[in-house]
C-alpha cells in the first residue's frame, strides 16, 4: 500500500484507485493524464506486460465518461529491449486509443532516445491524426529544429523544461538558459502551430507567457502539471476557463518516482519530513 506520505504524488497502486483519483479531480474541473509507473525494462516480457496494461486501461477509460487519457514512457514499452519492440508496442497503445477515443501521450526520456522517439511519434501521428502527442524538452539544444520538423505533423506537443541530466554538448545546463529556451520555443509554437500546444510546467512565468501568446496569436493551448504540485493553481486556472490536465502516475513502482519529487524541491522534502514527524 502507498503510504500517505507518497499519496500526494501518486494516484494509488491499482487502476481502481487511479480511477477514483480521476473522478475526484475531474469534479474540480481538472482533466487527468494517467501514467503507469515503470521504466527501463530491458526484457520484452515486462515491456509487453505494461503495454497490455495500457491497452486495458484505455478500454476502461473508453467505457466511462471520465476526462482522462494516458502517457507512456518509451523505455517502459520496449525501447531498452530494442527499437522494434518499442515501435510495435507504441503502435498497439495508439491503436487502442484510436479505437476507444482515448488520447495517447508519449513522454520523452534522455537525449539518446530523442531520434527514435520522434520517428515513432511522427509515423503514428500521421496515421492516427489527432490521437497522439509527444513531449519535447527545452533544455535540449536540438529542440528548435525538432519543433520545425513537427510543425506539419498532426497531434499535440507538450513542451517541458527537461528532467534528465544531459551532457553540456547537447543541453543547456543553467536554469536561466533553459528558461530562455523554453520562452523561445513556446513563442515559436504559438506562432507556427495550428493548436495542440501543451504547456508542461508549474512555472507561473511560463503560464503567463502562454496566456499572452494565446492573446497575440489565438493558438489553442492546454496546461499540464504534475499531481501533488501546485494543485491550487490547477483548480484556479480550470475555474478561470483554461484547459488543465494533471499528470497522475499510479502503480506499484511508486517509490523511485516519489523519491525524485522529494529530491527536486525543498518544499517537497519539507512536506515529506512533516508527514514523517506527524506535523
Ligand atoms: P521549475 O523551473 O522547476 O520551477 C519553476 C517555478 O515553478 C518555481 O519557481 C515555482 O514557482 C513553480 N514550482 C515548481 N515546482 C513547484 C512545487 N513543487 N511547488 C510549488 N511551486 C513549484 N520531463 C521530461 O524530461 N520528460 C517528460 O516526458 C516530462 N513530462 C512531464 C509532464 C508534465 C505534465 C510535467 C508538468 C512535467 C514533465 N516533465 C517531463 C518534467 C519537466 O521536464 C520538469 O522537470 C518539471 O516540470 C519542473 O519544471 P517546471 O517547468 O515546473 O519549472
Amino acid at each position: 500500500m502507498i503510504p500517505p506520505i507518497a499519496s500526494r504524488f501518486v494516484a494509488g497502486e491499482t487502476p481502481a484507485a487511479a480511477f477514483d483519483h480521476v473522478r475526484e479531480t475531474n469534479e474540480e474541473g481538472v482533466k487527468v493524464i494517467l501514467n503507469l509507473l515503470g521504466e527501463h525494462y530491458d526484457n520484452r516480457a515486462e515491456a509487453d506486460q505494461d503495454t497490455a496494461t495500457y491497452v486495458q486501461l484505455i478500454r476502461d477509460i473508453g467505457g466511462t465518461d471520465l476526462d482522462a487519457c494516458v502517457s507512456v514512457k518509451p523505455s517502459q514499452i520496449g525501447l531498452d529491449a530494442g527499437g522494434d519492440v518499442f515501435r510495435e508496442n507504441f503502435r498497439a497503445v495508439v491503436e487502442a486509443g484510436d479505437h476507444h477515443d482515448v488520447f495517447v501521450w508519449c513522454d520523452m526520456e534522455d537525449y539518446t532516445t530523442t531520434d527514435v522517439t520522434l520517428d515513432a511519434f511522427e509515423e503514428l501521428a500521421r496515421e492516427f491524426e489527432g490521437g497522439v502527442g509527444l513531449c519535447v524538452q527545452a533544455n535540449l539544444k536540438r529542440t528548435r529544429e525538432d519543433l520545425e520538423r513537427l510543425v506539419d505533423v498532426p497531434g499535440k506537443i507538450r513542451l517541458v523544461k527537461g528532467a534528465y541530466a544531459e551532457p553540456r554538448e547537447v543541453a543547456y545546463k543553467d536554469k536561466s538558459e533553459v528558461d530562455a529556451a523554453y520562452r523561445e520555443y513556446l513563442e515559436y509554437m504559438f506562432e507556427q502551430f495550428d493548436g495542440g500546444i501543451a504547456v508542461g510546467s508549474h512555472d507561473p512565468a511560463m503560464i503567463d507567457l502562454a496566456v499572452d501568446l494565446h492573446e497575440e496569436y489565438g493558438t489553442d493551448f492546454e496546461i499540464q502539471m504534475l499531481m501533488g504540485v501546485r494543485e491550487d493553481a490547477q483548480r484556479e486556472l480550470a475555474a478561470d476557463g483554461y484547459e488543465i490536465w494533471q499528470y497522475a502516475p499510479y502503480g506499484d513502482k511508486w517509490f523511485s518516482y516519489f523519491y525524485r519529487r522529494v529530491r527536486e524541491r525543498k518544499e517537497n522534502a519539507l512536506f515529506a519530513l512533516r508527514a514523517v514527524v506527524g506535523q
